[in-house]
């Protein structure tokens, strides 16, 4: 990643422009959380559709079992896009089987493979000319992507500016009161869109930092002692009280 050394205060460019109070938080969130855990990395994988497979696979499972899926489709020589949207969904089922849910999975990764041959030949260049908002209605278009798969491939395999969040950016951000306890997919993403720079490898990273923070301490029963988000964003609102 990029942002591997990079000088942090330059994604500051353009402050002016954007909710400076809010700006500044979610920027020293991001800070603390990447002192605490390093770089993620994120995504791991070699090629963008193969993170257009892990974004399907991932769907209600841990990531072990989306490996092991990966391991069994890249012995079938399936991980290929060309590959793929010639198999049947039944053809999949043995290879898709370790991530769960096969039956669904198969179909979902059927219809993505064929969208991306058809679109693209499995080349993320040719989509190039493509308005970010046009390729995210596609990919909602097709069955079984949802919001947040759909960024996962927007963000970390068409590399576009779409910030990703899930049900652990909803806990963080509700349990520092940044937004209210219900609040929607759409609007968790504006709050950090709405108050971050466009920028690919600090979106990519940031949600991995976030996913972190939520394995680590802010899960279904926050650990807040030692939480580096605790020095950013002050005392969090006991759940008693967000219910
Ligand atoms: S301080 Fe507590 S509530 Fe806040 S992010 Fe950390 S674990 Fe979650």
């Amino acid at each position: 990643m990029r942002l591997e050394g990079q000088d942090l205060s330059s994604l500051r460019a353009g402050e002016n422009s954007l909710t400076v109070d809010m700006h500044a938080q979610l920027m020293g969130l991001y800070e603390a959380l990447r002192r605490e855990f390093g770089p993620r990395e994120w995504w791991p994988a070699d090629t963008p559709f193969e993170v257009m497979v892990g974004a399907i696979l991932t769907q209600r499972t841990n990531w072990q079992n989306v490996e092991k899926a990966m391991e069994r489709l890249r012995a079938a020589g399936a991980l290929d896009v060309r590959t793929l949207a010639g198999m049947s969904p039944e053809q999949m089922h043995e290879l898709v089987r370790p991530a769960g849910y096969y039956r669904q999975k198969s179909a979902r990764l059927s219809r993505l493979a064929r969208w991306f041959w058809e679109r693209a030949e499995g080349d993320p260049q040719r989509l190039a000319t493509r308005p970010t908002d046009d390729l995210r209605e596609e990919l909602l278009s097709l069955r079984g992507i949802g919001p947040e798969t759909a960024d996962s491939i927007l963000l970390y395999a068409l590399e576009r500016p779409s910030f990703v969040v899930d049900s652990y950016t909803n806990r963080a951000v509700v349990r520092h009161g940044l937004l209210e306890p219900g609040c929607g997919y759409y609007e968790l993403k504006e709050l950090f869109e709405a108050n971050l720079p466009a920028d690919i490898d600090l979106y990519q990273d940031y949600h991995a930092q976030l996913v972190e923070l939520g394995k680590r301490f802010c899960g279904t029963r926050p650990r807040c002692a030692g939480c580096p988000a605790r020095a950013i964003l002050g005392e969090p609102i006991p759940d008693e009280e967000l219910r």
